[in-house]
């Protein structure tokens, strides 16, 4: 009895923490997101696309599907569990199934042209790491029923936009390849297979087991040797059929148009299934081995393949994380708490500072204000006014009460103190805050 209460008290005591790769996203951090989510928002809209939310659990049988069984996401990495009443579900690794699912179940994709885009958590069982995390999050943006390449280049086009507005373009570079029409790829897999089973042994132990399941991943090993091997493989651009050779020429023709700068890397086939043609990845090197921020391409066969009608789908996902840390370290955002701090000292001077702060807050909605609470002297008020990083203190006394008035403090400049009536303060601050239209 003693033993088992000592061991409930401690196991109660115990800290509990977060799952492993799973992160809170702190108040330091959130402004990055913010920032992120705006741009991306305003981003959307103005290129006309309009916004989807799937829940993150699915059918198992969907992922299994849509990104395949012998991938990586689906053998090792996915959050299975059955549910009370016997289903397998999966947290999703990915948002790309669940939207074409969300499409062919609503009537969204049949005969016709849809630009969706969502945000949100996905789920992949890694070993994590610097910018590879168990729970993270994405930007998914997919396009349906259109099958030419300057939607594919739209897609980049956005992206690239994107980078430019958050300051980053500098540190990220493009690669682009074709994958062809399922058709070609196939006859590649052959040609591949062919050149590497004689050398079967020399691949690293990854590659040999994908040799049979997924032979095109083994051109993106991270393995040396097998890089080497892989060298003097079959190319896969000597494969590619008529068709998707014009619609990789027309891709590159509009990204030259438009300023876009890119590498073809023949060796870049993307880890899922589902991608046929046009493939890309935007990289940089400043976060060490997670360097990817975006990846995408065309996928017209999903959709089929979902129990759908046929419908063309290109579309890109952007880890999110990977992005905010570029961002923390290229576009750093100095971070306060307010822009405008209420100081009051005495009864009556606190609830004048309330009512002020509110009738800012209806008349400025744009200005953060904060209150002193929890009293203390000036100087101590003025400590926290100046942790909160407050451009102005607005400072009430008995004596502003009585006559009415408030002190306006320059807290990050010499400059003297104002003293201006309650009624005029609105119009004084637009001044000091550069609000005026
Ligand atoms: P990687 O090669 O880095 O494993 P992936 O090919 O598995 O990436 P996708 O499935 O294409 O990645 O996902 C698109 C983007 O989502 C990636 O380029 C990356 O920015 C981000 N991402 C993928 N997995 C993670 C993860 N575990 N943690 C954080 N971001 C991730
Ligand atoms: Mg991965």
């Amino acid at each position: 009895m003693k033993y088992f209460r000592n061991w409930a008290i401690e196991a109660l005591s115990q800290k509990i923490q977060a799952i492993r790769g799973m992160n809170d996203i702190l108040p330091q951090q959130t402004p990055y997101w913010h920032k992120l989510e705006a741009i991306l928002r305003q981003l959307m809209a103005s290129y006309g696309y309009n916004e989807i939310r799937m829940p993150i659990v699915e059918k198992t049988q969907l992922f299994k599907r849509a990104v395949g069984e012998v991938t990586d996401i689906v053998e090792k990495e996915m959050y299975t569990f059955d549910d009370r009443n016997g289903d397998s579900l999966s947290l999703r690794p990915e948002g790309t199934a669940s939207c074409v699912r969300a499409g062919i179940e609503h009537g969204l994709l049949y005969n016709q042209e849809q630009r969706l885009w969502y945000m949100g958590p996905m789920f992949r069982h890694e070993r994590p790491q610097k910018g590879r995390y168990r729970q993270f999050h994405q930007l998914g943006v997919e396009t349906f029923g259109i099958a030419t390449a300057d939607v594919d280049a739209e897609l980049i086009l956005m992206t690239a936009r994107l980078w430019k507005a958050l300051g980053i373009n500098g540190g990220v570079r493009l690669e682009l390849n074709s994958l062809g029409s399922n058709e070609a790829r196939a006859e590649y897999r052959d040609a591949l297979v062919a050149f590497l089973t004689p050398i079967k042994d020399q691949l690293d132990e990854d590659s040999q087991k994908r040799l049979c399941s997924n032979p095109l991943r083994i051109l993106d090993s991270k393995n040396p040797n097998t890089q080497a091997l892989v060298a003097d493989a079959p190319k896969l651009a000597d494969y590619l059929d008529a068709e998707s050779k014009e619609h990789f020429a027309r891709l590159c023709q509009i990204l030259d148009a438009n300023g876009i700068e890119y590498s073809i890397n023949q060796k870049l086939v993307r880890g899922l299934d589902y991608y046929n043609r046009t493939v890309f990845e935007w990289i940089t090197d400043k976060l060490g081995a997670q360097g990817t921020i975006c990846a995408g391409g065309r996928y017209d066969g999903l959709t089929e393949q979902l129990g759908g009608h046929a419908t063309t789908a290109s579309g890109f996902a952007m880890g999110i994380e990977r992005i905010v840390a570029l961002l923390e370290e290229v576009a750093p955002i100095e971070l306060t708490d307010a822009d405008l701090f209420v100081v009051a000292l005495g009864d009556a001077a606190e609830i004048n500072a309330i009512q002020l702060a509110e009738t800012i807050r209806s008349q400025l909605p744009s200005v953060r204000v904060r209150t002193n609470f929890g009293g203390g002297n000036f100087k101590k008020q003025f400590k926290r006014a100046d942790k909160s990083g407050a451009v102005i203190g607005l400072v009430l006394g008995e004596q502003e009460v009585e006559q009415q008035q408030v002190g306006v403090k320059f807290l990050r400049e010499h400059k003297e103190q104002l003293m201006v009536s309650q009624s005029e303060l609105i119009e004084t601050l637009k001044q000091i805050l550069n609000l005026e239209k």
